[in-house]
């Protein structure tokens, strides 16, 4: 169920047999098995009016502190519950257990993405019709979670001003499928000498879609604009359960 080894495989194989179309032929059909799974976990999420935003970052970027701080913030205004993916440990789902949410951890092994059955499979242990907001901190990884749909109304990107500004021009299609650009710990940029306006440009130049807005999880800094961003789009989905959009823009 690896992609990345799949791939390889067949690439070998292709490249014994003169076959250079085969390998996108395999990476192609699990893809599609990924977009049916997520396209009913769509559904399912639509007919129970949960806003559904996977967060996708590199490890260490804050996505884990991100969604504690939030957790806490807004637990008195909605209901939320968390899927998250990790390699090895459940030691993430652990710091965000007793924050009033619902936590779920999927543990994948070697496997660097989560997919959308692994989501699927995660969901039983959380009671849905108590949710309002539903996060999937998904495997720190700026490359192949970009390439599985997991039924999400929205993808969100943390850039890290300790990851330098180039980030979006060295993983393009991770920060093309976002939605929306949350540039963390602003509090070291200088130290990291860390340049925002380069950084905005890079993101710009790479998803001109994209909303950016800069915060600190550690020192609070741009959280109300976040927590803005959330309660919006959670309004509108309540409103406007089905999200094509996000579908049609996924696949
Ligand atoms: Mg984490
Ligand atoms: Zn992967």
């Amino acid at each position: 169920m690896n992609l990345e080894r799949e791939n390889v495989t067949q690439a070998n194989r292709s490249e014994a047999s003169g076959q250079s179309t085969q390998k996108i032929v395999v990476g192609t059909s699990l893809l599609k098995r990924n977009d049916e799974q997520a396209h009913k976990l769509r559904e399912n999420f639509s007919q129970k009016s949960i806003l559904v935003v996977n967060l996708l970052s590199s490890p260490g970027s804050g996505k884990t502190s991100l969604l504690e701080k939030t957790l806490i913030d807004l637990q008195k205004k909605i209901r939320m519950g968390v899927v998250v993916g990790d390699l090895q440990t459940d030691r993430d789902a652990q710091r965000l257990q007793n924050r009033g949410a619902g936590v779920v951890a999927i543990t994948t092994g070697t496997v660097c993405h989560l997919e959308a059955a692994m989501v699927s499979r995660s969901l039983s242990s959380l009671d849905l019709d108590s949710l309002d907001l539903l996060f999937i901190e998904n495997v720190g990884n700026l490359v192949c979670p970009a390439r599985f749909d997991l039924g999400e109304d929205y993808r969100i990107v943390i850039l890290s001003t300790t990851e330098g500004e180039d980030k979006p021009l060295k993983y393009p299609f991770i920060f093309q499928s976002a939605n929306l650009v949350l540039i963390n710990k602003m509090d070291l940029a200088e130290l990291a000498d860390f340049n925002m306006d380069v950084a905005c440009e890079n993101i710009k130049m790479v998803a001109p879609q994209a909303m950016i807005i800069p915060i600190s999880v550690k020192k609070g800094l741009g959280l109300a604009d976040w927590y803005q961003w959330l309660l919006k789009h959670y309004e509108t989905k309540k409103e406007y359960p089905i999200n094509k959009f996000a579908e049609a823009v996924r696949h």
